[in-house]
């Protein structure tokens, strides 16, 4: 075994996994490597994979993981899908449809360095999710909704006006070249440790105030919910309704996005896996703390690696299918918003979405 694959099986043993899985699927997936990152004695690949139609307007699905390093159940997560999805598309020509129709784009390990040291940030000492030039418009809590006081601390946001990192820049320039000329586009971002139950967030993560896509998330969330009544592990809402945070990936790229396509919908969706259940299930984990993020008991790990391919699959078929279910006309899309206000803003009079403040241009699309 090279030296490089014996300290990566050590340290970093996703990365590995990624890397059989590319072989794997080399007929089928288009390998990019937006940038590496330094750390311990290697040059870290963030590889960019993309599979399905290539034609410029096929609906897009962008599936990331490991923006926190110590989050790799999100990673894991995506590779166990995505092994399935390739083995799967050879023998079973409604998934191979699927493909041919609409297109994938993944980043499944957006922050090795941090995984391989089992840390939230990344090896600057930046948490990547508080790392974009947004600023809350509401008061934050201390610390966790974003810091510029030490690189020591966490969730430290990196200094006033520096350029993003180069993790989070080159996430930027990947969903920004293939969602940002599309007319629809979901994406998940796979994290895990908040909370007792799976969440799916939509922003805002900065404000407390709806964004212009509720009523398109509302539709979603309706969808999954009558079509899995027995599945209701999810708890769908604005980020806003757990915590307010400044720098937010997301919120930065839903801005980016509306300026292009102001008709058009994209839904950016998190993934929190409420990893306290395990906890709760095996107090000892307080003491470890990558266990407070990750399944450490093997049947529980089995269990998140399968729990979310029902969400997964129906995230395809759902943007495939999008005429079925998103509002088309005026009417339906106010009636959407509507219903939306009521469940998750009941308490705001006005029910006109703020108009959108759009954050620093040239950072998105610089190099
Ligand atoms: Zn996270």
């Amino acid at each position: 075994m090279t030296t490089r694959r014996h300290a990566v099986r050590q340290a970093l043993p996703e990365l590995l996994e990624l890397e059989d899985i590319i072989r794997e699927g080399q007929e089928l997936l288009r390998v990019s490597v937006p940038v590496h990152v330094s750390h311990a004695g290697q040059q870290l690949p963030v590889y960019a994979l993309e599979l399905g139609s290539r034609a410029p307007q096929a609906p897009t699905l962008a599936l990331i993981g490991g923006v926190h390093g110590v989050e790799r159940i999100g990673t894991q997560v995506l590779l166990a899908w995505l092994r399935m999805l390739i083995r799967r598309r050879e023998w079973d020509p409604t998934y191979a449809s699927q493909l041919d129709n609409l297109r994938i784009i993944m980043i499944p390990l957006v922050n090795p360095g941090g995984m391989w040291t089992n840390s939230r940030c990344n090896p600057n000492g930046v948490d990547l999710m508080r790392n974009a030039p947004v600023d809350s418009e509401e008061r934050t809590p201390f610390l966790v909704g974003g810091q510029r006081i030490s690189h020591h601390l966490p969730w430290y946001r990196g200094k006033k006006g520096s350029p993003m990192e180069p993790e989070n820049q080159a996430l930027t320039d990947v969903i920004s070249k293939t969602l940002f000329n599309q007319k629809l586009c979901l994406s998940l971002d796979c994290h895990s440790g908040f909370g007792t139950r799976d969440r799916i967030w939509f922003p805002y993560a900065r404000s407390f105030q709806p964004w212009p896509a509720i009523g398109e998330a509302w539709a979603l969330t309706t969808l999954f919910e009558h079509t899995y009544p027995h599945h209701n592990q999810y708890l769908f809402e604005p980020q806003a309704h757990s915590y307010t945070t400044s720098g937010d990936v997301w919120d930065y790229l839903y801005d980016g996005y509306h300026q292009q396509q102001p008709d058009g919908v994209f839904l950016p969706m998190t993934l929190e896996m409420g990893s306290w259940l395990w906890v709760r299930k095996n107090p000892t984990h307080l003491f470890h703390y990558h266990s407070l993020f990750n399944p450490v008991l093997p049947h529980r790990h089995q269990r998140i690696l399968r729990r979310h391919t029902i969400l997964l699959d129906f995230l395809m078929s759902a943007l495939l299918n999008a005429e079925n279910w998103l509002p088309q006309t005026e009417t339906g899309r106010a009636q959407a918003q509507m219903e939306a206000l009521n469940r998750w803003y009941p308490h705001l009079e006005s029910t006109e979405p703020k108009p959108i403040m759009v954050s620093n241009k040239s950072t998105l699309l610089g190099g």
